[in-house]
């Protein structure tokens, strides 16, 4: 070093203090660190990797309090002031310090304290010939729907979001795919990111984008990778030799130095919401990158969700429709409502709907039964003395696991075996209640002895690749009846199913949550889809005891638009969203009185004109895991309002140093 000069780096570090730290470094004034890099510094008696969000010549903080940065991470190229801006949004928006927001969203093997795996990924990739070649293969020929919207969205510049609204079937991906191609024919270093809701729909996604762009790299991102995989991938998007990504929710942080098209397919899709830590929603996050960028986005669904849709309506968003099913006579299936009253299930099932899967046997053709209800029975109980299996430790059921012999609780975990006789009066004729997946599959097995029956649930693919393996059986035809919750019932283009069975939706129609009814029906609509789609003429068979009420009417006649339009009428006279903004502030303790004496102090501690806070109340599953938790809903018709509430509230709770546990989260799904 020359002339070794001190600079002090302002680096974020992943903790809830709000605030950026000073750090000195001595350096050849010429070799400055920069904006965007990754420093190794000792915070709190440990070392951590922050992030540098400021170089300067001054800092305020006394000389015996400055400590020296340990390392800078030169190695890597700097996050672009793009990316720095994302995570700043986002750590605004979401009431969270940037610390907390932009390391997490970087790959874990960046923030360990040696540069081992880093520079294993850099030298991989040095070694890695990225492929330059856009040109397309096998470009199937679109119809002139799919054309129109393939183009509108390729030829698109500057900030263009767009609804791509397309009936189950109709071929988005192959519209998302053209204008893919396109955007890779006009810009030479250009980049995509295509963001799915499940990472069981990232291999079929996967597997067509590698078929139709031979000469460019994909990159994949989402929680199944290995550690190194993952910072392999993130390396190869962060240096732009991959020019397609993609990936789940997660992947919305990614680094993409030359982003010029996001794609969201199923936008509708309530996995985009982070339900922990940063709550944030990734297509929400994903309309901001593009305006900021300045570059077309497409929002994909057959059930739009209703914020959309009201954006499309007041003509913030482009409408595209695709009216039709994109396979040469493939029509929408018909969807029949089957009144449980008059039709007396027998284990679950009507006799109209035995026999329709009884027919689909003879045929050789696929039948799909969706339950949304994992396990065997979500409880048991004692017919003598009324006793039911109930969590100790949560407000909710020990839900029957038969094949495993176990009864577990889905919120906290806790097992236990089957108790051989009641608990409380001894009675050993304890019986199950209600039915789950395993049970239907039991059931079906009964029934059809010949039938090959395959259950597809959260248990049935705990191992890693057996979700992959479940579902290429069913597109190898080597499955009769397929079981399954809403892991089967987005996005799947199964080739062979002609029946889909919907068991028992009634209870989410009485739900307290405003936003029941719009998820029933996407999920109807969705599950709907999976049926029909080679053009063998197909039914839906809605088992309920409610035939008459309206949602079931617009699934009948596959009508988003009257529904929605509805919907939405009925949300702007009750002031709900997307005509009003919500924020939740959730306490937990382990007295539920503590966690409301703290929302009712936060409720109390500010003046706040223009905006509603409600009273604090339980959360509808009050204990989780020995934890009481409640709630307090803010609301306010404008969103700059309730923001510029929000921050200065969490300045103040954070002032307030109370020893209760609570978060905030922006925009709520599940109130
Ligand atoms: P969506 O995502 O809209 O539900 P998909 O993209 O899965 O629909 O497409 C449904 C099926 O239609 C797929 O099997 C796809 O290969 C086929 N397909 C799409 N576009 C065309 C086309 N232009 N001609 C023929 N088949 C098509
Ligand atoms: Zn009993
Ligand atoms: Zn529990």
């Amino acid at each position: 070093m020359n002339n070794p000069r001190p600079c002090y780096l302002q680096i974020a570090i992943d903790t809830p203090l709000n605030a950026v730290f000073d750090y000195r470094w001595q350096c050849d004034p010429a070799e400055r660190p920069q904006v965007g890099q990754l420093a190794l510094v000792s915070f709190a008696r440990r070392e951590v990797v922050g992030l540098i969000v400021g170089v300067v010549d001054e800092t305020d903080v006394p000389v015996e309090k400055l400590k020296d940065a340990l390392a800078v991470r030169s190695q890597l190229a700097p996050l672009s002031a793009q990316w720095l801006a994302l995570a700043g949004f986002a750590a605004d928006y979401y009431q969270r310090p940037l610390g907390e927001v932009a390391l997490p969203g970087l790959p874990k093997n960046l923030r360990v304290l040696t540069t081992v795996a880093l520079d294993r990924a850099l030298k991989k990739l040095t070694k890695l010939d990225a492929p330059h070649d856009p040109t397309p293969s096998n470009m199937p020929v679109l119809n002139p729907q799919q054309q129109i919207a393939a183009d509108a969205i390729g030829g698109a510049q500057g900030f263009k979001p767009t609804l791509l609204y397309g009936v189950t079937g109709s071929g988005k991906t192959e519209v998302y795919l053209q204008a893919c191609a396109q955007v890779l024919a006009r810009e030479p270093d250009g980049q995509i990111l295509i963001l799915v809701p499940e990472i069981n729909l990232t291999p079929q996604l996967e597997g067509n984008i590698r078929a139709r762009f031979p000469g460019v790299m994909l990159a994949t991102l989402h929680s199944s990778l290995s550690e190194g995989e993952r910072m392999l991938h993130w390396l190869a998007a962060h240096q732009g030799k991959a020019r397609i990504v993609l990936g789940t929710r997660l992947a919305i942080l990614s680094s993409l130095p030359h982003l010029k098209l996001i794609v969201i397919d199923e936008e509708h899709d309530p996995s985009y919401k982070q339900q922990e830590g940063l709550r944030y929603s990734a297509r929400d996050l994903a309309v901001w990158r593009a305006w900021q960028l300045q570059i077309p986005i497409v929002l994909g669904s057959a059930t739009p969700s209703l914020e959309s849709w009201h954006h499309a309506q007041s003509g913030r968003y482009r409408k595209l429709e695709l009216r039709e099913r994109a396979v040469q006579n493939a029509v929408l299936p018909t969807v029949k409502l089957i009144d449980m009253e008059r039709d007396k299930p027998n284990d679950g099932l009507t006799s109209h709907l035995v026999a329709a899967i009884r027919q689909r046997l003879e045929r050789g053709e696929q039948s799909l039964l969706f339950l949304n209800r994992r396990g065997y029975a979500p409880v048991i109980c004692c017919e003598s003395c009324g006793w039911i299996s109930e969590c100790t430790r949560c407000t909710s059921f020990m839900v029957l696991h038969r094949p495993e012999h176990r009864l577990r609780c889905h919120h906290c975990s806790l097992e236990m075996r089957i108790p051989r006789h009641c608990p409380t009066c001894g009675n050993i004729d304890i019986q199950p209640l209600g039915r789950g997946t395993q049970r239907v599959e039991e059931g079906l097995q009964a029934l059809f002895p010949e039938a090959r029956i395959l259950r597809i649930d959260a248990d049935s693919t705990r191992k890693k690749g057996s979700a992959q393996e479940a579902f290429d059986t069913v597109h190898r035809g080597e499955v009769d009846i397929l079981v399954g919750t809403q892991m089967v019932a987005k996005g799947h283009d199964f080739k062979r199913l002609t029946l889909v069975g919907i068991m028992n939706p009634d209870t989410a129609l009485f739900s307290q949550d405003y936003r029941a009814s719009e998820r029933l029906f996407a999920q109807l609509m969705q599950v709907s889809g999976r049926a029909g789609r080679a053009g063998i003429p197909s039914e839906v068979l809605i088992q309920t005891r409610y035939p008459q009420h309206p949602l079931y009417g617009a699934v009948v006649h596959h009508d988003y638009d009257h529904f929605a339009s509805a919907l939405l009428e009925e949300r702007e006279q009750a002031a709900l969203p997307p005509y009003l903004f919500q924020a939740l502030l959730r306490a937990e303790a382990r007295e539920l009185a503590t966690a409301i004496e703290f929302l009712t102090l936060a409720r109390d501690c500010m003046q706040h004109p223009g905006i509603t806070i409600n009273d604090p109340i339980p959360m509808s599953m009050t204990r989780v895991h020995n934890v009481d938790r409640a709630q307090l809903l803010v609301e306010s018709p404008s969103r700059p309002a309730l923001q510029a509430f929000l921050k200065e509230w969490m300045l103040t709770l954070r002032e307030m140093k109370s020893r209760v546990k609570w978060s905030l989260e922006v925009d709520p799904l599940d109130i």
